[in-house]
């Protein structure tokens, strides 16, 4: 997102211009606007010239919730989507170009300023997917909105638009809906008005902005030929079948422990005959059984003490290459997410967890 400079009245970005560049909370980077040069970050590269023409407080970096959301709403192109608030418009921009021109956004936007700023940028970026209405969706609902495969809600009351999105939603598949809420006090209302609509599937996830470090290591070889990366995961993989081996073993000689202890002096008949019943993926293919003898047989060799795989020190020879930074960064919001289902897949569920009703 770029602020605008305090000493300009302009509203679009030109050559000379002083640009805040705001990156995350603790990335801001100041510059001046000149033709040819590039803005490099671990956020990527951003030439000034594709700057200049871009309103000041332009978010051209908020992908990573989007795309995230686009996913769990399973928009797709051709898609039906509905989007309320519009706001900035940032997350419009990117449903647009999700369901391409043969699909349809439907978004509101209640504030005038608002709504009329985005009807004239989606006009000038020829955003002619989206349908944006001046309306408040959570008094007056979605008007003559129809078909939908999902809603995307960003606003402080989603509660209140919730059941008139009901109406909108296509009767004939499985449904989305995501509400974006900074605080868990608008999630839990937002999750029992959900529950009592009926929707399914519903989850929160808390979004967390969390930095993650690249550590390179001292050793460069670690890093530069692929084939010492197949070796060192052959060389896992060969670890991990050798400690699964083991655990087998140890679960036999427990089993066969148990067999032991159950086997009271009175019983020792039985207890021999379940022994020899033992399924043969419990014997040991080598040495069967009678090797072991006594209660600490397995821990005779070290191979075979399970101590040396829980031990702490054990090396992996893994390399690490990020790791998060131990205190959190930010947190942008709960994403509340549910699904809907046609009727006839609601009754049959109903029918399955109440068999009784559904005969009556
Ligand atoms: N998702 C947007 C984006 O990508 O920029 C941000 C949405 S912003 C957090 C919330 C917007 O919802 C505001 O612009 C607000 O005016 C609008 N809004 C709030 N309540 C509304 C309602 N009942 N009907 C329509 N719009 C509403």
């Amino acid at each position: 997102s770029m602020s605008r400079s305090m000493f300009h009245s302009r509203s679009a970005i030109e050559a000379g211009d002083l640009v805040i560049v705001y990156m995350s909370r603790d990335n801001l980077t100041a510059i001046t606007i000149t033709p040819g040069e590039v803005l490099h970050n671990k956020y990527g590269r951003y030439t000034h010239d594709d700057l200049i023409g871009q309103k000041f407080g332009t978010k051209i970096l908020y992908l990573p919730d989007i795309s995230y959301i686009t996913m769990r709403l399973g928009i797709r192109v051709g898609g039906k989507v509905i989007e309320a608030g519009t706001g900035s418009g940032s997350m419009t921009h990117s449903l647009s170009r999700t369901i391409g021109p043969t699909g349809q956004v439907y978004s509101f936007e209640y504030h005038e300023p608002r709504y009329e700023k985005a009807l004239e940028e989606f006009k000038s970026h020829g955003l002619e997917n989206v349908r944006l209405q001046h309306r408040n969706v959570c008094k007056d609902g979605f008007g003559d909105v129809a078909d939908v495969e999902a809603v995307f809600l960003d606003l402080p009351a989603p509660w209140e638009a919730i059941p008139h999105a009901m109406k909108t939603l296509r009767p004939d598949v499985i449904t989305k809906i995501c509400c974006f809420s900074p605080c868990l006090e608008q999630v839990l209302k937002t999750v029992s008005t959900l529950r009592a609509e009926g929707f399914a599937e519903i989850s929160t996830q808390e979004v967390l902005i969390r930095t993650h470090e690249l550590v390179v290591p001292n050793d460069q070889d670690h890093l530069n030929s692929v084939s010492s990366i197949v070796e060192k995961l052959k060389t896992h993989e060969k670890r991990k079948t050798d400690r699964r081996a083991i655990q087998m073993k140890i679960a036999r000689n427990k089993a066969r422990r148990q067999n032991e202890a159950d086997a009271s002096p009175t019983a020792e008949a039985g207890s021999k005959r379940k022994l020899e019943d033992k399924p043969d993926d419990l014997m040991d293919p080598v040495n069967g059984l009678a090797h072991e003898e006594g209660e600490n047989a397995e821990e005779g060799s070290a191979t075979q003490d399970p101590s040396s795989w829980i031990d702490p020190t054990t090396q992996y020879d893994s390399v690490v290459l990020t790791k998060p930074t131990p205190d959190m960064k930010g947190h942008t919001s709960y994403l509340t997410f549910a699904s809907f289902y046609p009727a006839a897949i609601r009754d049959a569920i109903m029918a399955q967890e109440n068999p009784k009703s559904a005969i009556a």
